[in-house]
């Protein structure tokens, strides 16, 4: 159930740049995020991901470009005068402090020195804020810890408090810089329920960095892939695996095959001819792609097969990853079920279906 009390925000960087020195970390992003929305800035480190969240949180002046919430900038602001709150790796708690203190810590600090009001409205009274930090430690299930110390908490129970400390602020925007990363994979599970939880709760219009797929599509309603300071792709996570919108995003994604090959009069041809997949792709040396789990073994010849023979099977927990080697000396992996029939060997006849290719001009770099 959405909260009353908050507004999901629109959120636009636009030709956001940051430079370090003659080091361009960040050239030029532009990236919208629809109120509500749940974005995952996905890409391996050092690509920029924790950059772009400082700039947005105020951490840290774009060297170019702007951040909007709902139309105005921010950039005028101070982070402390931001709508925004942002989750880190680490949960940079105050050790000496109780965790009910630690998440009233925010509300707090609201009222400037000379007693004026502070960033993010009139400062609540002592009774208000027990109430809301008791009410925000129920919603990440810390209810009755509050009066413990926080370092006799687990990593899991510190990112709830971090959490807490964050969503108290009733932030339109939340952003997370890899917040589960330092814990093990089942409390991560458990983790990622509940942020995606409280993100429909509250109504929040939240970035999510990861450089974890899985966590990515598990979690976002769109993914941003990053890739060396610039956006590579923005999609619905299925996406990157059924038409991913570039070839470094298909890279990225894991397992999948790649077939050079030629396209002219709107086919993608092997250079032995035999493979012949329709495309809307412009004519040129190319590289067309496509996943294991989507090639379907046929028994026989169909439109858009090939035949190889298998050069490797291995078992990969719910199904079996061929390996089969075609006419051309390429090769092409293939997901078939546990208990099929093959071995090292065997003929086999592996269809393409259209939909499932992607066929993108071969990168100037890797001409043969
Ligand atoms: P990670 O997942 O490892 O944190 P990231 O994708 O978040 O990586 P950033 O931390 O944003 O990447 O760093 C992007 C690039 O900017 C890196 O090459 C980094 O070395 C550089 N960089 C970041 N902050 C600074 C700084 N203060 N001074 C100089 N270079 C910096």
């Amino acid at each position: 159930m959405a909260d009353p009390t908050t507004q999901a925000s629109r959120l636009e960087l636009r030709g956001l740049a940051a430079r370090f020195g003659d080091v361009s970390a960040i050239e030029s992003l532009d990236l919208t995020l629809e109120p509500g929305s749940f974005t995952a800035l996905l890409g391996p480190s050092g690509c920029g991901k924790s950059t772009t969240l400082s700039m947005v949180a105020g951490l840290l002046a774009p060297s170019d470009g702007d951040v909007l919430l709902d139309g105005a900038s921010l950039l005028g602001q101070p982070a402390e005068r931001r709508p925004v709150s942002l989750v880190f790796q680490k949960p940079l708690l105050f050790p000496h402090l109780t965790i009910e203190q630690n998440v009233a810590y925010g509300l707090r600090a609201r009222r400037a020195p000379d007693g004026s009001r502070g960033a993010r409205g009139s400062r609540p009274g002592k009774a208000a804020v027990a109430r809301q930090v008791a009410e925000m430690l129920e919603r990440v299930r810390l209810g009755g810890l509050g009066s413990r110390r926080v370092g006799e908490l687990s990593g899991g129970q510190e990112q709830r408090v971090s959490l807490a400390r964050a969503l108290v602020l009733r932030p339109r925007v939340l952003l997370l810089d890899e917040p589960f990363s330092q814990l093990d994979a089942d409390l991560r599970g458990e983790m990622r329920r509940l942020v995606r939880e409280l993100h429909d709760e509250f109504d929040l219009t939240t970035l999510f960095v990861t450089h974890d797929q899985e966590e990515a599509v598990e979690l976002a309603d769109r993914v941003a892939l990053m890739l060396d300071g610039r956006l590579e792709g923005v999609a619905a996570p299925e996406a990157f695996y059924l038409d991913p919108p570039s070839l470094a995003a298909a890279r990225f994604f894991g397992v999948t095959n790649e077939l050079r090959g030629t396209v002219s009069a709107g086919s993608f041809r092997t250079a032995d001819g035999a493979l012949t997949v329709p495309t809307t792709a412009r004519d040129g040396e190319s590289i067309l792609v496509v996943r294991p789990e989507a090639l379907v073994l046929s028994a026989t010849s169909e439109p858009h097969a090939v035949g190889g023979r298998v050069t490797t099977t291995r078992f990969a927990g719910s199904d079996v990853l061929v390996e089969a080697a075609l006419t051309d000396g390429q090769s092409l992996r293939v997901r078939v079920p546990l208990g099929t029939r093959l071995a090292v060997g065997d003929s086999v006849c592996l269809e393409l279906p259209p939909k499932r290719c992607t066929v993108f001009p071969q990168p100037a770099e890797e001409a043969s």
